[in-house]
Order: C-alpha cells, then structure tokens, then sequence
C-alpha cells in the first residue's frame, strides 16, 4: 500500500501513552499489551493499540483479523476497530504486509522509517489510551520507536519477563535501557507464571517463580503481578478467535485487574 500524505500530529492529543517491553521475544509481550488494552476497554476506556513488533507482529491474529485491508483518510490510515462499539482499534504492520514473512528480511533503516511512519500517520482521533506493542530487547528498532516516543512524554513502560533466569537477565537490560533512556518503569508483569489446573486449581510453577518480583525489589520498580499459564488463550488463537470472546474467562483477565487500575 502507498504511503498517505504525511500527516498532521495524531499522537500528542492522546492522554495515555503507555510501552510494553521485554528483553527478548516469545515471552508474551505481545500477549499482555494485547491484555492490557482489552483490560482498559472493559473499564470503559476508549483505547488503541499499535503493533510495531516489525520482528512478528501477532496481534491481528489474537483478534482474528488476519488479511484486514486497512483504509486511508487524507490524514493518514485509519486503524482497524475489534468490536462493534468501537472502543478498541489497532494497527499492525502486519496490516500492510502481503506476505507475512516481509517483515522479518528488512533492513534497518527500512524499519526505522516504517515504525517513524506508524507514529506519525496513524489517525487515532479520541483515545485516552494508546498501547504500544514494541520491539523485543535493544535493537535498532527498539530504540528508534522509544526516540520517537520520548517526544510524546508517555506514561512510561511495562516490562514483561518469564521467570526463567535468562528472561530475567535480559529484563534487567531493558530496565538499565529505561533508565538511560528516562523512560519512566510503570512496572514488571511476571508472565507464564506457574500453570493453574483447571480442574483442582492447585497452581504448579513449571518454570521457577518469584525472579520478575525480585528484580522489580533491587531495581526499585513496582511489581505489578504474576500471569499463569493460561491454555484459554492458546486454544483461542488455535480456534482463531477473537481474544475479546474469552476476555472474561481467563485467568489472564484476573491476574490483570490491579494493572489497569494503575494506568
Ligand atoms: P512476544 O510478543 O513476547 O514475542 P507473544 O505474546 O507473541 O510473545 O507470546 C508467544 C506465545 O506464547 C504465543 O503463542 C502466546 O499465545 C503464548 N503465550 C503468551 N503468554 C501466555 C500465557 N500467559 N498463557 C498461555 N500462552 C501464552
């Protein structure tokens, strides 16, 4: 799709702007920005979310919205909505993809300017929160989107870790990034914590548990809770349905609720 004319500003009226982080991919980064804004909708937000995940962006597919075509204004493109009272809308690179894989075999500075563009000529129009889904760890593009956004004073970053030691190790990185970068922590989501039977509800921590609360202790950065492993979600995406379906049933869902009334 070509480009829009370059737009006006439609970040800075937006009263919320909040990153989710993690140190490297496959930790469910995505999963809880995805988590985050479906939380901030239930409480009655008008909220939006950004995939700039260039490396593998997923989030069309946990709202079922693979191969959408999404429409241009002459401000700019307009996102996509997830539900019909248009509270919740996103925007995926994935979106301008023919291919799925295109993403993953650009260079640099290719990137660089698509995620500049993604900032820019997004029309939001009245959010008062937008979600921004980042790249994984301290690449170029990480830090070109968090450059980009510093414009924007955001609220400040999420973290989310697995409990294993080296998620945590690559957490702490990110969290040093933060802090040079002045980007403020809101907190650590300790996320694939522990499995809930759910037919006993005993929980069994698969992997170790307690590092994310650890780390947030020795770096001074709130601790916002622990998310289970949650086969609702798998099954979900598995099903190809819309994450907002099951939104209620989870454990995610619960694990969550402190989060959102902290933004
Ligand atoms: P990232 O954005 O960090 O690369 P994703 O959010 O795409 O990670 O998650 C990677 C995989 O793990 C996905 O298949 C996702 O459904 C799964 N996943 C993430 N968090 C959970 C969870 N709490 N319970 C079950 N599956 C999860």
């Amino acid at each position: 799709m070509s480009a829009p004319m370059a737009g006006t500003d439609h970040l800075s009226h937006i009263e919320h702007v909040i990153l989710v982080l993690s140190g490297k991919g496959g930790v469910g980064k995505s999963t809880v920005a995805t988590q985050i804004a479906l939380g901030l909708r239930h409480a009655g937000k008008k909220v939006g979310l950004l995939d700039l995940d260039l490396c593998g962006p997923s989030i069309p597919r946990m709202f079922n919205l693979q191969n959408q075509d999404i429409h241009q204004c002459p401000e700019g493109w307009l996102p996509v909505f997830v539900d019909k009272d248009q509270h919740l809308s996103v925007m995926s690179i994935a979106f301008l993809l023919e291919d799925a894989n295109d993403a993953i075999v650009w260079r640099g500075p290719k990137k660089t300017a698509m995620i500049k563009q993604f900032l820019s000529d997004v029309v939001w129009r009245d959010l008062e929160y937008l979600v921004i889904d980042t790249p994984p760890g301290t690449s170029d593009e990480h830090i070109s989107v968090v450059e980009s956004l510093k414009s924007y004073n955001p609220d400040g970053a999420v973290l989310v870790t697995t409990p294993q030691a080296v998620a945590v190790g690559d957490v702490r990185r990110e969290l040093t990034f933060c802090k040079k970068t002045h980007i403020p922590v809101i907190g650590i989501i300790e996320n694939m914590s522990g499995f809930v039977c759910p037919h006993c509800t005993e929980c069994t921590n698969i992997f170790s548990k307690g590092g994310g609360e650890a780390l947030a202790k020795q770096f001074h950065v709130p601790f916002l809770g622990c998310i289970p492993l949650d086969p609702k979600l798998t099954h979900c995406l598995e099903q190809g349905k819309n994450f907002l379906e099951v939104y209620n049933d989870t454990p995610t869902h619960k694990a969550l609720d402190a989060v959102i009334e902290r933004l």
